[in-house]
């Protein structure tokens, strides 16, 4: 468990002021606030998120973390409380120590608001050279500001092209496994989808690569047996093959025989936010799921709208009705869920009420903390029920509903751009 520290040891400090120097830092003189939210890793803004995050407003003042991206321009904003004088936002990088257990807060700067229709606006920029979590606190008079911070929103606008690749990441047999369709056939299908529904970026071409084939990993994965995500190996998304060689830049999509957990079809972490290598940096799909006894193929079609719907995950796009699996955050049994975010908040994409959402709302929980799963439901009664939800031709929509013609909103089009912007690539 990764514990925010309260204590600081000099030394360590020390280090990291080397190894940080030159980066913009605050007036020295200034009075240092740190955030004493012990939690603030669970409690996480996302860049152009609109879901309601009340609990990051909860906690803003005493510290939550905000992820950022090198050369991207930020504004958090809030309600203007009256009854109080406007706060000064400090902002710190979040240090992990050596042996990994805690995190160390190292301040970066500290922001005064200007002040537009009854809302706090603070702008700033990050120069770091990576992705980075940097928490908060909201200082008046020396101490934490006590009136009440509500719609916070975090905007973010990007340094990068509005252009990526996509690179196919083909895990074990697939080719031997699939049987009406082939790999050629899926990467073209593949291809021409995301170029007509993801209209507001540009896809410049796709790749096909085999993971028994990569130059330093290729022996782990053998190109002769069905590979389970989950099962074959511990890492759901085999983050390991993101950033392939060559290609380091492009959005992996891994293609295994199945995801080891029954009815998924695909797995990505909400904000991946990394079109390079390690963790975040995979989007995962099954060309089989597991079913309560074995298995069943995938048709390609179901397996193009998974990969649609994942890599809309990937950059920024929650589900347009949620379900219990996508807010449930359970830490050491605490939950740090964010209730409020019930839904996506885009103002064009409906949601699903009634008896039908409380139906979602028990899609069970998986293993993967923050992983949001894409369920398959076979056709039955509630697959009818579902098809009758008025966002179950959104590509958001968290189950497949058989014969629906998908698509994106215009709101969720300009988000899946924006993030796109601000991932380095
Ligand atoms: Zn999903």
């Amino acid at each position: 468990m990764k514990i925010f520290c309260k204590k600081f040891c000099v030394l360590f400090f020390l280090n990291i002021v080397l190894f940080f120097a030159g980066c913009a830092e605050d007036d020295s003189t200034e009075y240092t606030l740190y955030p004493d939210n012990t939690n603030l890793y669970f409690r996480k803004l996302f860049p152009n998120d609109q879901a309601q995050n009340d609990s990051a407003a909860a906690y803003l003042a005493h510290g939550i973390t905000l992820i950022v991206h090198p050369q991207a321009t930020y504004q958090l904003s809030f309600d203007v409380d009256p009854n109080f004088e406007a706060p000064t936002l400090q902002l710190f990088r979040l240090v992990l120590s050596e042996d990994q257990t805690e995190w160390y807060p190292y301040k970066v700067r500290s922001i005064e608001p200007t002040i537009d229709h009854g809302r706090y606006v603070y702008s700033f920029m990050c120069e770091e050279n990576a992705q980075t979590d940097w928490a908060t606190s909201l200082e008046l008079d020396e101490t934490y500001y006590k009136g009440r911070v509500s719609n916070i929103r975090l905007t973010g606008d990007g340094a990068y092209s509005d252009h990526f690749s996509i690179n196919m990441i083909l895990v074990g047999n697939i080719e031997q496994e699939i049987e009406d369709f082939t790999i050629d056939e899926l990467a073209s299908n593949l291809l021409k989808e995301f170029r007509k529904q993801y209209t507001s970026v540009t896809i410049d071409t796709i790749y096909i690569n085999h993971a028994a084939k990569h130059p330093t990993l290729g022996k782990k994965y053998p190109a002769n047996e069905p590979w389970l995500a989950g099962y074959s190996s511990k890492d759901h998304f085999l983050s390991e093959l993101g950033g392939w060689p060559g290609i380091e830049n492009a959005l992996d999509i891994v293609f295994v025989h199945y995801i080891n957990d029954e009815g998924v079809l695909g797995y990505s972490n909400l904000f991946s936010g990394n079109l390079g290598k390690g963790i975040g940096s995979t989007v995962v799909l099954g060309t089989h799921v597991k079913a309560p006894y074995g298995e069943e193929a995938v048709s390609m079609k179901d397996i193009v709208e998974t990969a649609l719907h994942e890599t809309g995950h990937f950059f920024g796009l929650r589900h347009t009705t949620t379900t219990i699996a996508d807010i449930e955050y359970i830490i050491d049994n605490y939950d740090f869920g964010d209730y409020s975010n019930i839904e996506d908040g885009l103002d064009d994409t409906p949601r699903c009420n009634g008896k039908t959402r409380w139906a979602l709302l028990k899609v069970s929980k998986t293993d993967i903390n923050a992983a949001l799963p894409r369920i398959y439901v076979s056709s039955n009664a509630s697959n009818s029920d579902l098809s009758n939800c008025p966002d179950a031709s959104n590509y958001m929509f968290p189950t497949i509903v058989n014969g629906k013609e998908l698509s994106f909103s215009k709101q969720q089009l300009e988000i899946i751009r924006k993030s796109l912007m601000i991932y380095p690539h």
